[in-house]
């Protein structure tokens, strides 16, 4: 034989040999599956083989909780390394991880009605439907199961039926391609590049403007929602930076809270909660005290304790997060609008509660330290009533009231920031503040300054306005009040606008 058949004869007697010795039910799992990368954990200790069977080599045994990864099984038997070693594993000690991920905020529309969970799995308990069309936002998934909140239910979803969107950004947004500048004087804006053109309006020395083009010296600008030109001699470009919203010192989820009363004034800590109980103690501006019962409350009695023991009950009216000064500042009081029961305006899962209350506590966090400050509710799931707001501002020397609030309308077309007075020359003062640094900070339409016959205006005594910082209903409005970017734009303006009427 020569050499060649020699080999051949060699290689088939080999492979009779091998049909003889190994069981056809071997051979049939040799057929193995692949699949998509998974990770497991093992529920015992469990021993790795070399071959699919319990009769192969040990290799290695390997501890409870281990984690590997595998993408190919023969039967029940896994293929994985551990240790540096290859072979296979009994799937039934085998459990597999869900891998769970954190990543950028993400808006979704719900491409078919869609189970709310209360855990990443299709037998977990059933929270609501949502129905098909909505937006929803997820930072967190676990597998295909993305962590979600609506309808103030939090659970997750099957990512089948959720569709990415693209909310326009609000860094892309055209308005923002305009360029801002404060002006140094007093200044026209015309309706033409030149002397001569019509006068359309005097912007005041310190006016923000968007300029969109530039020529001969003129500028092509918008102001409070105008559009002409302007001589560029009187302008600085820039404006208040782009603003990160700032840290607050105060704790909304705790009780700890301050007298808020006049210097010379004391409050009345009293044995039960009503005014015609008996007077404990007297407690002065500034006290610190633990809130027992209620915190979140605007009005009523509230059960209290003082660093030294005194326990009583004390108006909530004259409590604030926010520790006043040893004497009077000005007080301001914020009123993000609705809360609780009453969401406001809602498009798309998104309420104007939410947002109002988000912008008034940063309003709040810019003004710490400068002015004493009151919110009229400091959490969602309060609502005071319009009277109790009032009532809030009447109580106190209120040196400011501003009602913070967004509009919602039918027709998609209408954006845009529009502020209310209702009486006072500082209130309309106050409306135009707020009104010119919406429109120059967050680029917002102006819908101009309007006498408002609104409840919680008219019912309060100190100067006061109520804000409209755009609508929910539009687009291009929406994307900004949802970005916590603009957020916090919206918060410096109504901050700075305050603080330029004192
Ligand atoms: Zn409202």
């Amino acid at each position: 034989m020569g050499k060649l058949t020699k080999f051949l004869s060699f290689t088939l007697v080999f492979a009779l040999l091998l049909a003889v010795i190994i069981p056809s039910s071997l051979v049939s799992a040799a057929s193995g599956t692949s699949f998509t990368k998974t990770t497991y954990q093992t529920t015992d200790s469990l021993n790795l083989r070399s071959s699919a069977t319990t009769a192969s080599k040990k290799l290695i045994t390997i501890p409870k909780n281990t984690k590997m990864s595998s993408s190919y099984r023969q039967g029940n038997w896994y293929k994985l390394s551990y240790k540096g070693k290859t072979g296979y594993v009994l799937g039934t000690y085998l459990k597999k991880v869900t891998t769970s991920t954190s990543f950028t905020k993400t808006t979704y529309q719900t491409t078919a009605a869609l189970t709310l969970r209360k855990t990443n799995s299709a037998s977990s308990t059933r929270l609501l439907t949502i129905p098909k069309g909505k937006q929803l936002s997820s930072s967190y998934k676990k597998g295909n199961w993305y962590k979600v909140t609506y309808s103030k239910k939090t659970g997750y979803v099957s990512g089948s039926y959720l569709k990415k969107i693209t909310l326009s950004s609000p860094t892309s947004n055209p308005v923002q391609k305009t360029t801002a500048y404060t002006t140094t004087e007093r200044l026209n804006l015309r309706g033409a590049p030149n002397t001569s053109g019509k006068l359309l309006l005097t912007i005041p020395n310190g006016g923000v403007i968007q300029s969109i083009s530039q020529s001969n010296g003129w500028h092509k600008v918008t102001y409070n929602g105008t559009t002409g030109y302007v001589v560029g001699t009187y302008l600085k470009k820039g404006t208040v930076p782009p603003v990160a919203p700032p840290a607050s010192s105060v704790d909304y989820s705790g009780s700890k809270m301050y007298v808020l009363i006049n210097s010379n004034d004391t409050l009345t800590l009293r044995s039960a909660p009503s005014a015609s109980s008996g007077q404990l103690s007297r407690l002065e501006r500034g006290t610190p005290v633990v809130v027992a019962n209620s915190l979140h409350k605007t009005r009523g009695y509230v059960a209290v304790k003082t660093a030294d023991g005194r326990a009583g009950y004390v108006e909530s009216l004259y409590l604030t997060l926010f520790k006043p000064a040893s004497s009077n500042r000005p007080l301001i009081i914020l009123d993000p609008g609705h809360g609780g029961r009453d969401p406001g305006a809602i498009r798309y899962g998104v309420t104007e509660r939410d947002i109002v209350l988000a912008v008034a506590r940063q309003v709040a966090a810019i003004l710490e330290g400068k002015v004493d400050l009151q919110l009229t509710r400091y959490t969602n799931d309060y609502y005071p009533t319009l009277t109790d707001r009032s009532v809030m501002a009447n109580v106190h020397a209120t040196t400011r009231f501003v009602s913070i609030h967004i509009n919602a309308a039918s027709a998609t077309s209408a954006s845009g920031a529009e502020n209310y007075y209702y009486s006072g020359s500082t209130s309309v003062q106050l409306a135009n503040a707020i009104q010119q640094r919406l429109v120059s900070y967050a680029g917002m339409r102006s819908r101009g300054v309007h006498f408002g016959n609104l409840a919680v205006i008219r019912g309060t005594r100190a100067p006061s306005v109520l804000t409209e910082l755009g609508f929910l209903s539009n687009s291009t409005d929406r994307s900004k009040l949802m970005s916590t970017a603009y957020q916090a734009r919206y918060a410096q303006a109504i901050a700075d606008g305050i603080l330029a009427t004192l």
